[in-house]
């Protein structure tokens, strides 16, 4: 079948279209720190107690609290050194009646000894130590398998790995880690317009900016872009350069994906036996997108226009990249705000309104962030969050809740 003639769909239908023909990619070994913002494929179960043993939380005195229970400042209770003992020994005195150990933070407890007395709590001389405040009894030490106990899960298959995994791994010995593999995506941008950042043109042309947004995306969520340039509005230019994408693992085009004359990139995929899923989507910006499949590899026909382009990225590609990396929450946090000025919107589209999200007087707000036409690229780099207005609303009025998908967590304290 061509491909005119098949309804738009909803967002919802096409999202769910793409992630049910998006597979979780393989593990594979990576080095420890590698494994940082990750998803792990293993459960890891502590193999030991940490702390190994009981550890002084203090530098100070160890001792048996019965000997010391009454002690006070004016009458001081006398112990006799044996030891002196730093961390990264072991004792190797029992603590018997009337003695104590000179104990560094984090060495092991000698055994009799139940309770550490802080330095500050205790004057010397010689081989005297005099106890001038008692602790309370197993005072001051850290217990063996207090952080983690052998046998516990501590980080659960598809976590993402972040600093403190890295170093509770370390702590386990862990130098390498089993993660899923990240996707290779292919961007090109097609268009008889375009030129590149790098080349001469006459003012009919207008600069690639996509292909450069677009793989800037692909990084953040972590995966490989591979950039392919530009291919011009010519078949087989399209057909050339789509062949060599699908080495990677998931495809992107941007443009040539409308009902204009030189929009091929559709045909293209049907005439190498690309199965095409959707090529309408009912939101705006970004209403012409198309979803296909060559073989098992996923290609996405991204609109043109650079607001729209980024936006289709953000509700499928971003999702399926996240999926294939093993993640399990794929889409963008979204929140309740309330929004300053009022927004037009048609029935029967959703649409992603760019907003900066701030607070106001302790309330979130939501302020668009100027004009929203879809090749407005300033109002995208103003807009911390795109508000999504559903498909049974026309228009919003200032002060109504909304909800907001966040694209940057670091939210203005002051009015904005
Ligand atoms: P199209 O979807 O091919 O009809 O493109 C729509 C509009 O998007 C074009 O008229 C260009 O202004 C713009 N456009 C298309 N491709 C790019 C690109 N790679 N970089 C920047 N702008 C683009
Ligand atoms: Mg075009």
């Amino acid at each position: 079948m061509r491909n005119s003639g098949v309804a738009m769909i909803s967002v919802d239908e096409a999202q769910r279209i793409v992630l049910s023909h998006t597979h979780v990619m393989s593990l594979e070994k990576v080095d420890l720190l590698t494994s940082l913002g990750r998803v792990i494929g293993e459960e890891i179960i502590a193999p030991f107690n940490i702390p190994p043993w009981n550890n002084s939380a203090m530098d100070g005195y160890a001792v048996r609290f019965d000997d010391i229970k009454n002690a006070s400042f004016d009458k001081p209770t006398t112990l006799k050194v044996i030891e002196e003992l730093p961390a990264g020994f072991l004792p190797k005195n029992q603590v018997g009646p009337m003695q104590a150990t000179h104990i560094m933070t984090g060495a092991p407890i000698p055994p009799g000894a139940d309770s550490v007395v802080r330095k500050e709590d205790t004057s010397f001389s010689g081989d005297n130590v005099y106890i001038l405040a008692p602790p309370n009894k197993g005072e001051n030490i850290r217990l063996a398998g207090e952080n983690v106990m052998r046998g516990e899960k501590v980080i659960q298959a598809r976590t993402v790995i972040r600093p403190p995994h890295i170093g509770m791994l370390a702590s386990f010995s862990k130098s390498f880690i089993a993660v899923y593999q990240v996707p290779t995506v292919a961007i090109l941008s097609t268009g008889d317009e375009l030129i590149d950042i790098d080349e001469e043109g006459d003012s009919s042309k207008i600069i690639n900016s996509n292909t450069y947004s677009l793989a800037a995306q692909v990084k953040e969520c972590g995966a490989v872009p591979l950039m392919l340039g530009i291919a011009r509005d010519d078949k087989r230019e399209i057909l050339a350069k789509i062949t060599q994408g699908l080495s990677a693992d998931v495809m992107l085009t941007t443009g040539g994906v409308s009902v204009g004359e030189y929009d091929f990139v559709k045909d293209v995929l049907e005439d190498i036996g690309g199965e095409l899923k959707f090529w309408n989507v009912a939101m705006r910006p970004g209403k012409p997108t198309a979803f296909g499949l060559v073989a098992d590899k996923l290609i996405f026909g991204l609109p043109g226009n650079p607001v729209s382009c980024m936006v289709c990225f953000e509700q499928f590609v971003r999702p399926a990249l996240l999926k294939k990396m093993g993640h399990t929450h794929l889409f963008r946090s979204q929140i309740e705000a309330v929004l300053v000025d009022d927004v037009k919107t048609k029935k029967d589209l959703r649409f992603f309104i760019r907003v900066r999200l701030g607070f106001r007087e302790g309330v979130l707000c939501a302020t668009t962030t100027g004009d929203q036409g879809s090749g407005i690229l300033k109002s995208m780099i103003q807009a911390n969050g795109l508000m999504v207005v559903t498909e049974d609303k026309k228009e919003i009025k200032a002060g109504e809740k909304v909800r907001v998908q966040v694209l940057d967590h670091i939210f203005e304290l002051e009015n904005h």
